[in-house]
């Protein structure tokens, strides 16, 4: 099954995706992720992207799907989770036009609906592990140890762009290019909302039945 998770900065894609791949053993394609690693090995991709994604703008969609078109062509059959793309019409546009070249579909869009204050407060008090992604919360998820990941004993910190300015700016950056996208799919008759609130796991059960189609 391929998926599309579509929804705000802080609305659980990267969580919930990371769920399904646990129990589905799909590929997680996240743009943010992948610009995030260009980023820290200063590759010529991760150079282009670092001013955008420092102000919390989004990087120009000709690089975005750049990058996604060489994902999905080395994919070799495998299903696939989108993450945080396509964010805008145009990308979404493309999206299409890739998945018709290489005889792909999308099985689902499901859209995370959250609250604003919801979100600030999320993005906020986020924390990720620099060393494996994985993901705290300073309230509702604290590490065991201050600083240092339960997983990888690697150093917990808080992403540049997670800080207030830069959460408002990409929050701005959503209501204005990436809301549209949700309007794009839901036209098209493939787009499934559901609660993005409540425990992770709880989240998890209304994706799941959602995917079983009930
Ligand atoms: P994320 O981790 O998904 O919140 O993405 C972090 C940042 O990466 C975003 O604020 C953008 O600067 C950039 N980014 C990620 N995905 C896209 C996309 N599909 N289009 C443009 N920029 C993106």
């Amino acid at each position: 099954m391929n998926l599309l998770l579509f929804g705000p900065p802080g609305a659980g894609k990267g969580t919930q995706s990371a769920f399904l791949v646990e129990q589905m053993g799909m590929h997680h394609i996240s743009t943010g992720n992948l610009f995030r690693e260009a980023v820290s090995k200063k590759t010529p991709l991760g150079v282009k992207a670092k001013a955008f994604m420092d102000a919390g703008q989004l990087v120009p969609d000709e690089v975005t799907i750049g990058l996604v078109e060489e994902v999905l062509a080395g994919l070799g059959g495998k299903s696939f989770i989108l993450d945080g793309f396509p964010r805008t019409v145009p990308q979404a546009e493309a999206l299409d036009a890739l998945l018709s070249k290489m005889k792909l579909k999308l099985d689902k869009a499901v859209s995370f609906e959250v609250p604003r204050e919801a979100l600030t407060r999320r993005l906020t008090g986020r924390r990720v592990c620099d060393k494996c992604g994985a993901v705290y919360h300073v309230d509702s998820k604290p590490s065991k140890m201050a600083g240092v990941c339960d997983n990888c004993g690697g150093a917990v910190v808080q992403r540049k762009d997670d800080q207030e300015d830069v959460i408002r700016a990409r929050l701005e950056a959503y209501d204005k290019s990436t809301a549209p996208v949700k309007e794009y799919y839901s036209k098209k008759g493939s787009l499934t909302e559901i609660q993005g609130t409540g425990t992770e796991k709880e989240v998890f059960e209304r994706l799941q039945t959602s995917l079983r189609g009930n």
